[in-house]
């Protein structure tokens, strides 16, 4: 059985206080999870290092929502995998839709983001996905695979135990229009087909690759049950510590 991870893409919400809020209201939810669950909150920059601090002892573990892919420097506004360890973070979410689309993020510099956070001990998850045009046109597979191909570039069979991948069609994203878990099953068993092309088998077989785009409390266990979605990336039901929790209990 692969392991589940759900994860939780605070994007640019909570404050200092409503990020203790919204943590306080986790722990008491999320005393255990279940043995082969992973359960991950990635607030913004700012609330990090408090959320640390309230997750410490829990079995929540944290993230962040982007970094950049150099050590340090001259990068105004910028994050480096370094400021987010020493904050407490163990996952990165990279090539998120948002920042493809508001940022001009491309496969190549979530690659090179990716392979920054694998070489410094952060665990990657990669987000891929089509646009509602590109589903229309019947181009999904293609377009996944090509940032699939893209993202995990050069990437070891090592580095590939680290990875999680999380397919998030853009038209199913913050609209409430969620893929039907068949629509979903079916991306992600190409994704799994492909990567096994890309490396051993082995690699293939034990890739978690998320589901994200609206999901919810009342969605989470159909999509979760599907044979090739090992966890869900979440955003707007993420933001209420009952939606969250009741997701992450969701899981097969
Ligand atoms: C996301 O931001 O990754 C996401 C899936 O958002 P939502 O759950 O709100 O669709």
């Amino acid at each position: 059985m692969r392991n589940v991870i759900i994860a939780g893409n605070w994007k640019m919400y909570k404050d200092l206080r409503e990020t203790a809020e919204l943590l306080d209201g986790l722990k008491s939810l999320l005393k255990s999870v279940k043995p082969h669950v992973t359960a991950v909150v990635c607030p913004p920059y700012t609330s990090l290092a408090l959320a640390a601090e309230k997750l410490r002892g829990t079995p929540v573990r944290l993230g962040a929502q982007n970094m950049w892919h150099q050590d340090e420097g001259a990068f105004t506004g910028e994050i480096s995998w370094k400021m987010l360890k020493s904050a407490g973070c163990e996952y990165v979410i990279l090539g998120h839709s948002e920042r493809r689309q508001y940022f001009g993020e491309t496969d190549e510099l979530i690659n090179a983001k990716a392979r920054k956070a694998l070489v410094n001990g952060l665990l990657p998850i990669i987000c891929v996905g089509e646009t509602l045009a590109q589903r229309e046109k019947g181009v999904t597979s293609q377009v996944v695979s090509a940032q699939v191909k893209g993202v995990l570039a050069g990437l070891t069979e090592t580095d590939m135990a680290k990875v999680v991948i999380a397919y998030e069609p853009i038209w199913a994203i913050g609209t409430g229009k969620t893929a039907t878990p068949a629509q979903a099953q079916e991306v992600h068993h190409t994704i799994r087909q492909l990567v096994g092309e890309m490396f051993p088998t082995h690699v293939a077989d034990q890739l978690v690759i998320q589901y994200g785009g609206s999901v919810k409390p009342d969605n989470a266990a159909e999509l979760l049950a599907q044979n090739d979605i090992d966890g869900a990336l979440v955003g707007g039901a993420c933001l209420k510590a009952d939606s969250f929790a009741s997701i992450v209990n969701a899981s097969k």
